[in-house]
């Protein structure tokens, strides 16, 4: 379960309502029961119900079962689809390595204020779903101007192209092993000619091919974390 409580020893606190109703109701659970706490900064800790009621649900700390993970290197770079596609761009970016989701609004894209609370909780949940402790970052959106002139020099960009020659990939990826680099994805309608052609331009760069065919933004992603994983596996 994700608190934003502090995890220590010894804590004690109430569980949220929903968090409260899942666990007497859903899970049935009674007094002394153990359930395992995370809050992305103090790695994963048991706790045991220490009192419930009517209304709420008290845990009580007991000991660290894991440590807190570093989160991993990719920083996700997409433009937001409409809300339940974007639900699931996110939970699988959660599920496949993503440290870091930073929203980029490109010319095509169709929305320009994604809900940044909303995609907060629907990666805590893929986070719940996956079992991981690391609970990646969702960053406010970023036009797709300033993420380019802000990308650190340092840092590579894998850029999801559908006219990218078939150059092979991998080298530029295995480059990238144990550093922060993003992944960028278009929108639906893709990128401009003119957002393409700054892409093209910059060393830091690399345009990956996903095969002949035009994937919809959402399947491109996921191919692309997964060629990601296949070959940095972060
Ligand atoms: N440009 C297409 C659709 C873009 S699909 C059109 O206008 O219909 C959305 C995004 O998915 C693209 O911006 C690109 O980042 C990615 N994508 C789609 N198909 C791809 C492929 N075959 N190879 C690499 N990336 C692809």
């Amino acid at each position: 379960l994700f608190v934003p409580n502090d995890l220590g020893p010894e804590a004690e606190f109430e569980a949220s309502p929903q968090q409260g109703h899942y666990l007497m109701h859903v899970l049935r659970l009674c007094e002394g029961a153990e359930i395992l706490l995370f809050n992305g900064r103090d790695g994963e800790w048991s706790a045991a119900i220490a009192a419930k009621s009517k209304k709420a649900v008290r845990l009580k700390v007991l000991a660290l079962q894991r440590p807190q993970p570093p989160l991993p290197n990719l920083i996700y770079c997409f433009a937001p689809l409409k809300q339940g596609r974007l639900d699931y761009l996110v939970q699988k970016a959660v599920e496949m390595g993503a440290g870091v989701l930073q929203p980029v609004i490109t010319q095509h894209t169709q929305v320009a204020k994604p809900g940044i609370e909303r995609l907060r909780a629907n990666v805590v949940e893929a986070a719940e779903q996956c079992g991981i402790l690391a609970v990646p970052e969702v960053r406010e959106a970023e036009k797709f101007e300033r993420l380019l002139a802000g990308w650190g020099k340092e840092r590579r960009l894998i850029f999801c192209d559908e006219d990218a020659s078939t150059n092979n990939p991998l080298p530029a990826l295995q480059a990238v092993r144990e550093k922060k680099f993003g992944l960028l994805v278009g929108p639906e309608g893709g990128f401009s000619d003119e957002e393409r052609r700054m892409l093209r331009v910059l060393p830091f760069v690399t345009a990956i091919p996903l095969g002949p065919r035009i994937l919809r933004a959402d399947t491109a992603a996921v191919a692309a974390l997964a060629v990601i994983q296949a070959t940095v596996g972060d």
